[in-house]
């Protein structure tokens, strides 16, 4: 799970009225659509259908695809903005669409053919196609260049053995983006290959959806391959041993975006605990005016702010093109740590009711849970920040 790429030909951000007006309209959606069915979608672990459409109508499904392609085509310093407005309420919300403006299109706008990306993008970006990404095995985790998942030549395609695990929003896919070995005499990285695999394909079986811990609403499950048959134009850019890279593009373009939703999550915490501690009285005062309490706060504002800096500060400097595989892996590792923190607190402060269901904080504690650990685990973000630490030092 270490990239080799750090900056990877995104698109151009798109002008600063218009995208006020689009961060704007998505503040309200947020504020007036999504946080009061947040406990209802974690009640029933199902986003009503209704609001999917209102999301594909905002645009939310295309905000990092070009425009070119019917997508908004922001900037990454936009995206991460959109990203922390999006953070003020439960994130299983987001991943609905998060597929499409992540791991289940960037392959193709990054790698793709210009036919792979004409037939998929638009829809993409639309919300007419579902994006997954299957990366994950059942052995096969943090290890990710070992992955076994077998692409064998028949023909003029290739046929498909294999189980990916854990992949968000398979069960409403219409295409994964597939890595597979296609060398087996190379058991690393450039024996892996990225297909386009639409989900219709015969041989393609979906898990049962996994009952997670938080983000009710959004769903996992396996994908089985049995001898899936594709042709030889669902290869990635038309180049064999090149998937492993595009996964690493993929992925690391992604921390700066997690970044941005942990960030928003903890923001929205932070405001929950100020208000419940102004409200909440013991020993004949409001819990707030204690100084544990405060101190509390303060950490929780400190480090919120902390990671607000850092994860504006990397996007822009990706948007002028530097590259930031360091930063971006701390941007990811930092706010997902940090917002674990807010969210422990944000329980403590709330005493008895942070344990209890009908607040909030309790089911952001356990929504949380999930960013230090998918699109690379904290300890993998360490060993890439290492990594280029070392690199640097020569
Ligand atoms: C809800 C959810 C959604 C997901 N969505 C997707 C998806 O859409 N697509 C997809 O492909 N995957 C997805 N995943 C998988 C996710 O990315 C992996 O779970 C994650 O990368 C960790 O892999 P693992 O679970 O196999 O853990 P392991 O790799 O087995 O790690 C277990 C522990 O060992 C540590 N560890 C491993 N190697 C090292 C090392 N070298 N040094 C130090 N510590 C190490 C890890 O940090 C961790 O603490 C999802 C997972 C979940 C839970």
């Amino acid at each position: 799970m270490i990239p080799e790429n750090g900056t990877c030909g995104e698109g151009m951000a798109i002008d600063p009225e218009t995208f006020d007006s689009l961060l704007r309209a998505i503040e309200r959606f947020v504020a007036e659509r999504l946080v009061p069915l947040e406990d209802d979608v974690d009640r029933t672990d199902r986003v009503p259908d209704a609001l999917v459409e209102e999301m594909k109508a905002l645009g939310l499904f295309g905000l990092t695809i070009p425009e070119e392609f019917g997508g908004l085509g922001l900037g990454i310093e936009q995206e991460v903005r959109v990203a922390i407005a999006l953070g003020q309420t439960s994130p299983a919300f987001r991943s609905i669409f998060g597929t499409n403006i992540g791991i289940g299109s960037q392959g193709i706008v990054f790698d793709g053919t210009d036919a792979q990306k004409r037939r998929y993008l638009p829809g993409l970006a639309s919300g007419e196609i579902i994006g997954s990404f299957c990366l994950t095995e059942p052995d096969v985790g943090s290890d990710a260049a070992s992955l076994k998942t077998r692409a064998t030549r028949a023909g003029d395609g290739y046929v498909l053995n294999g189980t990916k695990r854990y992949i968000t929003n398979a069960p409403r896919a219409n295409v994964f983006t597939v890595m597979a070995r296609t060398d087996p005499d190379e058991p690393g990285a450039r024996g892996v290959s990225a297909f386009l695999v639409d989900a219709d394909t015969p041989g393609i079986r979906l898990g049962k959806p996994e009952r997670k811990m938080g983000q009710k609403g959004a769903h996992v499950c396996d994908v089985v391959f049995e001898d899936a048959r594709v042709p030889a134009d669902a290869l990635i850019g038309g180049i064999e041993g090149q998937g492993f890279k595009t996964a690493m593009k993929v992925l690391d373009r992604g921390r700066l975006h997690m970044g941005g939703v942990c960030t928003g999550v903890a923001q929205r915490l932070i405001r929950e605990s100020v208000a419940y501690a102004m409200g909440r009285r013991q020993f004949g005062r409001a819990i707030s005016e204690f100084q544990l309490v405060q101190a509390m706060l303060a950490d929780s504002e400190t480090e919120c702010a902390a990671a607000a800096a850092l994860v504006l500060a990397t996007a822009r400097r990706r948007d002028r093109g530097e590259r930031v595989t360091k930063e971006a892996a701390m941007c990811k590792y930092f706010a997902s740590e940090m917002v674990g923190r807010v969210a422990d607190r944000a329980v403590q402060i709330h005493g008895g009711a942070g344990y209890i269901s009908d607040y909030a904080v309790e089911r952001f504690y356990r929504d949380v849970r999930l960013f230090r650990i998918y699109e690379g685990t904290s300890e993998i973000q360490k060993l890439i920040i290492a990594r280029e630490m070392l690199r640097e030092a020569g």
